[in-house]
């Protein structure tokens, strides 16, 4: 029984920036449609997938979708395909994106490793500076700010773009799935709604206080806003300690995912990177 993470499905291999999140995250459609074509049979509804996980017999061959993020390409580019193998998916928002007051911060800092090859860093990003390659910059800063605070995240990003002269309207960010969006997607038959916090964060690395707001109010304005109970949680980056594991079941969730494959039980369920599986297939793996 297999659990896959997609993150973005993009019409045009093109459109996949060579520097930042897409390189690691994006799929084109040729490559989601050859997927789906090629899992066949064994391409389930999650839900199945997640049942049989833990019952008693499970059938190793079946793998079931979960994207993460919400972005719009999700309605936009992969749902037609979906629906056209009739495969329902569960698709885990995170609170602020859909508000549409924040966007994944990794697309501002591949924007500044782009545009800046001579970044300029704060003194303990400096060794960033030297690293050669801009996707490997981009790595070296967006690996350094992920322990960050919310708040201080949002503040070092509007700050380290001042200091290198980028506009935030220069900036191609993908656009996320709006409420409205969601609104209208939360009545479609093969979609359910899961929670992945409010703003992003890695979570182990706030206070107990910081991680409930994340976990449990970002459930309470998710369920608000579509009028619909959610029972399913990711953690941003997979990243869950004890105490996450246990706050989610406080916060009411029944299931949460993790991205890491070796994860078990019902508050840390393993999942794969759908490019990772895509290059298991391609090797014959
Ligand atoms: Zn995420």
């Amino acid at each position: 029984m297999t659990i896959l993470y997609v993150h973005r499905v993009v019409p045009d291999p093109c459109g996949i920036q060579a520097v930042g999140p897409d390189r690691c995250n994006a799929i084109s459609l040729g490559a989601f449609e050859e997927l789906l074509e090629h899992l066949g049979n064994c391409l389930c509804d999650w839900r199945t997938v997640l049942d049989g996980m833990h019952g008693a017999r499970p059938d190793a061959a079946r793998v079931g979708l979960t994207f993460d993020d919400a972005y719009a390409d999700f309605e936009d580019v992969a749902l037609p395909v979906l629906e056209r193998h009739g495969i329902r998916v569960l698709l885990f928002v995170t609170s602020m994106f859909a508000e549409q007051a924040l966007v994944p911060y990794e697309y501002a800092i591949a924007e500044l490793a782009r545009r800046c090859p001579d970044v300029l860093l704060p003194r303990e990003f400096e060794t960033c500076g030297e690293v050669e390659g801009a996707h490997e910059r981009y790595r070296c800063i967006v690996g350094r700010m992920k322990r960050m605070r919310p708040r201080t995240r949002a503040r070092f990003v509007r700050d380290l773009l001042n200091l290198n002269g980028v506009a935030e309207q220069q900036m191609t960010t993908p656009r996320m799935l709006s409420w409205p969006r969601l609104k209208h997607l939360v009545d479609h038959p093969l979609v359910d709604i899961g929670v992945h916090t409010a703003t992003h964060p890695y979570l182990p690395a706030l206070n107990a206080r910081e991680a409930w707001m994340e976990i449990a109010g970002a459930k309470r304005a998710v369920e608000r806003r579509l009028g619909r109970t959610s029972t399913c949680f990711a953690y941003p980056y997979g990243a869950n300690g004890r105490r996450d594991r246990w706050l989610a079941r406080m916060a009411g969730f029944e299931n949460a995912f993790s991205t890491s494959p070796n994860s078990k039980g019902r508050m840390a369920i393993g999942r794969i990177d759908v490019r990772d599986w895509i290059g298991g297939a391609r090797r014959g793996g």
